[in-house]
């Protein structure tokens, strides 16, 4: 395992989670698809009750080899990790997270910049359950203690934020709540493993959309909860509570996405810079939103923190009114209209932040009021100039503006 851990990002995405126990004399995992386990005999029976972890096999609800090694993979990418609880979608590992954490009487902490499905999850089935959510203003440290009370008990992060793209101080923020005996979740899907190690950075959860990097093809639904020894085990009860599996046709899929999840992230991420560069330049847009842009908000952090980007940015445009948004969106032949992100087609989607943020204004203090229309841009694996060639003409498609 030292000697793994010591490999490059690229060595370990294509060792990750291949035992050969698992293998057998192929490459990848074969599809085990399995609900019954079955035992050599009443004794083999009994004795697998002593044993509730990946490896042992049981019953198809705690998965079988396929699944396994992929949660294996995913927690040797995860510094700080001894384990990886598999979810059947992003929503569903923000669920087992925040509820193998929470208990009636908590309250919560929500980044303001939050997945929306996040926010509603906080609003409506953690507030069923008798657990208080607060949002809080992700750039605001110094107000930060003043959020939490006595019954504060987890803090729920994401960096860059959805659709704004705000980078917080991670380990500051996680740092004051492990202070106040609170756990930090993070939603790492933006950056992923690659590009950032929230464990390692003071927080006690991991959680990821593996529908978006992982996968990489647009053509699964998963998530992941990573954590060491203390959530781990809270996670897997929980996960295990509620039922959650994942089919091995999935997993397998998703190993496979994840062994060039790599390669796809550079030129992803080259790409998607290359683009902000060009769309700061533009005179119909107000702002770029990208870390990974100098001078863009948040790259500072950026840098100090992060070892890698993705395709995934967004801008706001300059003064202009919805119709004139859908025309440029509208226009767009290579970019899919549609939500998700991560895969190898580029994507766009319209937004407007105001009507779901409580603690953050939109727009932000400084900004003109009228630049407030958002365009967020999944950069996939198309060349560069096609891609920077189809925005120029559908700006120009804005027009009258
Ligand atoms: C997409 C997304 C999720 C949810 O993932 P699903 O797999 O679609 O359920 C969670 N967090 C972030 C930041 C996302 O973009």
């Amino acid at each position: 395992m030292a000697k793994r851990n010591a490999h490059g990002r690229g060595t370990r995405l294509v060792e990750a989670g291949r035992r050969v126990e698992w293998t057998g004399p192929v490459v990848n995992p074969p599809v085990w698809r399995a609900s019954t386990h079955l035992y050599a005999d009443t004794a083999a029976l009994d004795e697998c009750k002593h044993h509730n972890a990946d490896g042992h096999f049981f019953y198809g609800r705690r998965g079988a080899p396929t699944q396994w090694a992929l949660a294996d993979a995913l927690t040797s990418l995860e510094s700080g990790a001894v384990g990886t609880v598999l979810y059947p979608s992003g929503v569903a590992a923000i669920a087992g997270a925040l509820l193998a954490v929470l208990k009636p009487g908590d309250v919560l902490l929500v980044t303001d910049n939050a997945y929306e499905p996040t926010r509603a999850m906080a609003r409506g089935l953690l507030a069923r359950m008798g657990i208080e959510a607060r949002f809080f203003d992700p750039l605001d440290l110094a107000a930060f203690p003043e959020r939490f009370c006595e019954r504060t008990k987890a803090v729920m992060l994401e960096s860059p934020g959805s659709l704004t793209m705000e980078v917080c101080d991670v380990p500051a923020l996680a740092a004051a709540a492990r202070e106040r005996g609170a756990a930090t979740i993070m939603d790492n899907t933006w950056a992923g493993p690659l590009g950032f190690q929230p464990l390692a950075h003071g927080c006690d959860i991991s959680v990821m959309s593996l529908t978006k990097h992982v996968g990489g093809h647009s053509d699964l639904m998963m998530g992941s909860a990573s954590a060491g020894e203390k959530w781990h085990a809270r996670l897997r009860q929980t996960a295990q509570a509620l039922g959650h599996v994942v089919s091995p046709d999935d997993a397998s899929l998703a190993l496979r996405g994840l062994r060039t999840m790599g390669v796809r992230l550079e030129r992803s991420t080259a790409s998607a810079l290359a683009i902000a560069q060009w769309l700061r330049q533009r005179a119909e847009v107000a702002h770029v939103l990208c870390p990974m842009l100098p001078c863009s908000p948040g790259h500072d952090l950026w840098q100090r923190d992060f070892t890698g980007g993705c395709g995934l940015l967004s801008f706001v445009l300059a003064g202009s009114d919805e119709p004139a948004r859908s025309r440029f969106i509208d226009a767009l032949e290579l970019f899919g209209i549609g939500f998700s992100w991560g895969g190898f087609e580029s994507l766009v989607t319209p937004f407007d932040p105001a009507p779901i943020r409580s603690r953050t204004n939109w727009p932000p203090p400084g900004w003109q009021q009228a630049d407030r229309l958002g365009v967020r841009l999944s950069i996939g694996l198309e060349d560069t100039a096609d891609l920077v060639a189809d925005l120029d003409r559908a700006f120009a498609a804005m027009e009258p503006r």
